[in-house]
């Protein structure tokens, strides 16, 4: 089982509550109007590596970190590899799960590969991204139509509460990496 990806980022402070991992899955058609991320909807995009590669990447940097999110692109488009991935980090690691999705929950609810991710997720911050709806960044949403889904007792809603949403970091080739609420961006490659 493959997962077609783009990006990691070993530690980040402005994609969930504290320190975290974070990874953007490469492929979406739900095609919302003002996508912060487009370079990340073609499904043919990005890379194609076993769950096992991926996952290793993650457990590498498990202990500087308190969780893993994960981005997109579209995730349950995803749902296989997802489930997979998700799986073995929670059987392997501490970290908890968060994951962004462009569904609302009915979608994820009513579709049996994607529910079968559930388990093994503590957090979902669901709803397309619609950018005529005004941005609720005190409770982490792109724009105010988002929802938060918590799956496990591992977060408060408190928790979303007045998070950082945009951060600068430096990637291992000395490239300047914008990234947060709002997506990733290379500013210098
Ligand atoms: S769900 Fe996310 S990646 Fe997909 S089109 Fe909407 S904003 Fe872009």
């Amino acid at each position: 089982m493959n997962i077609r990806w783009r990006y990691f980022i070993p530690e980040s402070s402005a994609n969930g509550p504290g320190k975290r991992c974070v990874i953007w899955f490469q492929g979406c058609s739900i095609g919302c109007e003002g996508c912060c991320n487009p370079d990340l909807q073609d499904p043919k995009g990005g890379r194609s590596d076993p769950v096992e590669t991926v996952f290793e990447k993650i457990r590498l940097v498990a202990k500087n970190v308190d969780g893993i999110t994960i981005s997109g692109g579209e995730p349950f488009q995803q749902p296989e590899a997802l489930c997979e991935l998700v799986r073995k980090i929670k059987a392997e690691t501490t970290l908890s799960v968060f994951v962004f999705s462009g569904y609302q929950k009915e979608k994820i609810l009513s579709d049996p590969k994607r529910n079968r991710c559930l388990p093994w997720i503590d957090a979902i911050l669901y709803g397309p991204y619609i950018h005529s709806n005004p941005p609720a960044l005190e409770r982490f949403c792109a724009s105010g139509n988002q929802g938060l889904w918590l799956l496990s007792d591992r977060f408060q809603a408190e928790d979303f509460s007045d998070l950082p949403v945009l951060e600068f970091l430096i990637g291992e080739k000395g490239e300047l990496i914008q990234s947060g609420l709002y997506g990733i961006n290379f500013i210098e490659k």
